[in-house]
């Protein structure tokens, strides 16, 4: 009775190890999962400005060669003034001259200003780019680091699964069904000793007859309150 007692709790204590391992084992994936999003939000804002400074660069390409083509226009216009025969036909082209000339200068300014936007934009992706770099680095170690732990973690698991299934093959086969059974409904620990009267478990007071029965190790007795399985812990426990 008293070694499948104390065969008991050894193997509550893989347990308990197990499922901590187990616990972490979810964890870890998780957090793996969280720096791999973070990493995709840093490249997508990072290809936000990647876009901008392209598209602010395809507008200043586009104005540009409306730029040259209205300086072409302009002069066109100023040949044609000068074989220009009456006042009506040439008070009509200093008109469109003169217009041709303001969108010359509206263009002029818009280049100038898209010009200042282009080098800002393109000073604050360079900027993107190093701090992506960064960022990227930081996360690859981080989760290359995870991996390993998951990985020693899995190879730990096996090594205790394997040190709880000799410990297993020890105990009684309805007493080893009774106590996994507990332990699955419980969470925590199938076995619970009995302290100041009490169980350790539930923290229920125990009957003093209950009490007796579990010093003396006459049986598996469970707690009435949790249904745990009461031990009376000795002096050999180291505790
Ligand atoms: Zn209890």
């Amino acid at each position: 009775m008293l070694e499948q007692l104390e065969l008991l709790l050894e193997l509550q204590k893989k347990d308990i190890d197990l499922a901590d391992m187990l616990r972490q084992g979810e964890l870890l994936p998780v957090r793996i999962d969280e720096l791999e999003s973070e990493r995709e939000r840093v490249r997508a804002a990072h290809q936000v400005k990647e876009l901008a400074l392209a598209e602010a660069r395809k507008e200043r390409q586009h104005e540009e060669s409306e730029l040259e083509d209205a300086t072409v226009r302009i002069n066109d216009l100023k040949a044609k003034q000068l074989l220009i025969k009456t006042n009506a036909e040439y008070a009509a082209l200093t008109h469109e001259i003169a217009f041709a000339q303001q969108s010359i200068s509206d263009l002029e300014d818009g280049i100038l200003k898209l010009l200042e936007e282009t080098e800002e934009l393109a000073a604050d992706l360079e900027q993107a780019g190093t701090d992506l770099a960064e960022v990227e680095r930081g996360i690859d170690e981080n989760v290359s680091e995870l991996r390993a732990r998951l990985d020693e973690l899995n190879d730990k698991v096996v090594v205790k699964e394997d040190e709880r299934q000799r410990i297993a093959m020890r105990v009684d086969a309805p007493l080893l069904r009774r106590y996994e059974g507990i332990f699955r409904s419980k969470g925590d620990c199938a076995l619970a000793c009995v302290e100041n009267g009490a169980c350790s478990g539930c923290y229920m007071s125990l009957p003093a007859q209950t009490i007796i029965e579990v010093k003396r190790t006459t049986g598996f007795k469970e707690c009435d309150s949790c249904g745990r399985i009461l031990y009376w812990r000795r002096e050999t426990d180291g505790g």
